[in-house]
């Protein structure tokens, strides 16, 4: 007890430090009011015996420096993705071409937003990007709005509310962080007809729908992230088009992913973009702008004139608007795909697609050079790392069943896994990696060149197998971020789930 009350009596008071030469340096660089609070925060902690108490007032320096480090750590900070999931919806999905980044910069300023610099009246925010949308799906028309699940809730809003949406029940699907198809549809204000069952939906069953007199929309869903196979049988577009021409009921394709690029070109499996849809003649086609059209986010309504006309004329268009930086990132990655190897080279999801595993297990091979190399320098012992072959996802909920053969740099870190899991998440920038049994995997796929560097200098300081006995306060700092919040997503799930969250 009485060694306790000492304890407390050694605090200095708040003035007292105040008063100190490096206090009133860092009050006058940062501001007072500001400092003093940061300060009563250090004095807290450490009254709360989860900071030492400085030998001196003046080891008080160190620990306030820290803490308006701590303070002024923006909430989104750039990271590394290791984890080979290239949509990592945790983790911003797609990461963008540098022609889209320097649009998104010169477009933060002033510019012809809603203006029309032709006759200096007023202009109209929505026709940036469409008339590149109807070039790359040949669609009359095109509309952009905040994000692919604001693009459907829109388009069933403007064409079935109070009235019934035919849906296949194969097709009442969960995209993730709760956009579900049943209760997109109730939001819109509109009545769910489901026709068909799970594995089997045809061309009768939405007749019949429609025939009983209810069906304002057909609405197909594009699985995008689970496939079904065995005794399955669903409609196709043509004839869902079809049948709305006959019937005079509109057709709407909630798409997803928005692939603009050929999917054989990328290795991978056919996968339905929008062109198909308004190949097909759908009134309105849904697509996102940052899932495999690697653009930031935004959803992109394309279809006829009429069909884009009535969803631009609602109301709930102006509460899903898009920001101007947004337009001008989307407008630079879609001109990229006017020359379709040139989208292939310079955007960057596309381009991780594609990369070969030989130039992969290259690039690893110099990184882990590189590591040896660092560790030498510094007397370090050498880290158990070895390259081996794993497997990458395209996650953001497509191509569910695609595996891409890659390069991974597997850690044998024993016991020290989750520290140096930890540490990988503290050092800036961050580095999220997976870990599986003891082991650190480092997906080369993800990691683009210019961040090797970082990779590198945080597998070079990586140290011992057992714990740390005293935390310094770059220490605490990094433990306070590692157990702050949700766990990572490395940590939460495999590679094949990992991202695969799509909303
Ligand atoms: C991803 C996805 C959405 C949602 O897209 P966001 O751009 O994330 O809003 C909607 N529908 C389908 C079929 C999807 O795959």
């Amino acid at each position: 007890m009485a060694a306790h009350r000492d304890h407390r009596r050694a605090i200095p008071g708040v003035d007292r430090l105040l008063a100190r030469p490096w206090c009133r340096l860092l009050t006058g660089s940062h501001g007072r009011e500001w400092v003093t609070d940061r300060l009563r925060a250090v004095l807290d902690e450490v009254r709360a015996g989860r900071l030492p108490l400085p030998p001196s007032d003046d080891g008080f320096a160190h620990l306030l420096q820290h803490e308006i480090a701590r303070a002024e750590t923006p909430s989104l900070q750039p990271a590394v993705n290791a984890t080979g999931v290239i949509l990592h919806t945790n983790l911003g999905r797609a990461p963008l071409a540098a022609e889209a980044r320097e649009a998104m910069a010169r477009a933060a300023g002033y510019g012809n937003v809603e203006f029309d610099l032709d006759t200096g009246g007023r202009g109209s925010r929505y026709v940036h990007c469409a008339d590149l949308v109807s070039e790359l799906t040949g669609a009359e028309a095109a509309l952009v709005v905040n994000n692919c699940a604001g693009a459907v809730a829109l388009a069933l809003t403007a064409f079935a509310a109070g009235k019934g949406v035919a849906v296949s029940h194969g097709e009442l699907v969960e995209i993730g962080g709760g956009f579900r198809i049943p209760e997109v549809v109730e939001a819109a204000g509109a009545r769910l007809i489901t026709v068909g069952t799970t594995n089997r939906t045809r061309l009768a069953d939405y007749t019949r729908a429609i025939k009983a007199g209810e069906v304002a929309v057909i609405l197909k869903v594009h699985r995008s992230n689970f496939s079904m196979t065995g005794f399955t049988e669903e409609t196709g577009l043509d004839e869902l088009v079809a049948l709305g021409a006959e019937t005079g009921v509109p057709v709407i394709h909630d798409l997803g992913s928005g692939l603009l690029a050929d999917s054989a070109a990328l290795g991978l499996p056919e996968e339905p973009g929008p062109a198909m849809s308004v190949a097909a003649g759908v009134d309105l086609v849904a697509f996102s702008g940052d899932k495999l059209l690697g653009g930031p986010q935004a959803g992109i309504l394309a279809g006829t004139s009429a069909g884009v006309t009535r969803a631009k004329a609602h109301p709930l268009c102006r509460a899903l608007r898009c920001d101007k930086v947004t337009l001008a990132g989307l407008e630079a990655t879609l001109a990229l795909y006017r020359d379709p190897g040139r989208a292939m080279r310079r955007i960057p999801v596309l381009r991780m697609i594609g990369a070969p595993v030989e130039e992969l297990e290259g690039r690893a091979e110099a990184l882990l050079e590189r590591v040896a190399a660092q560790r030498t320098d510094r007397g370090v012992g050498p880290l158990a790392a070895e390259v081996s072959r794993g497997r990458s996802v395209v996650g953001g909920g497509t191509f569910p069943d695609a595996r891409l053969a890659t390069a991974v740099i597997e850690i044998d870190a024993g016991e020290a896994a989750e520290r140096w899991m930890a540490a990988l998440r503290a050092h800036d920038p961050p580095v999220v990696a997976r870990s599986r049994q003891g082991r650190v995997l480092l997906d080369l796929r993800t990691i683009a060149p210019g961040e090797e560097g970082a990779v590198a200098a945080v597998l070079a300081s990586l140290e011992g197998g057992a714990a740390s006995e005293c935390a310094s306060p770059e220490e605490l700092g990094a433990s306070q971020r590692a157990s702050s919040g949700e766990p990572a997503p490395s940590e939460r799930a495999s590679p094949e789930t990992a991202g695969g969250e799509a909303v």
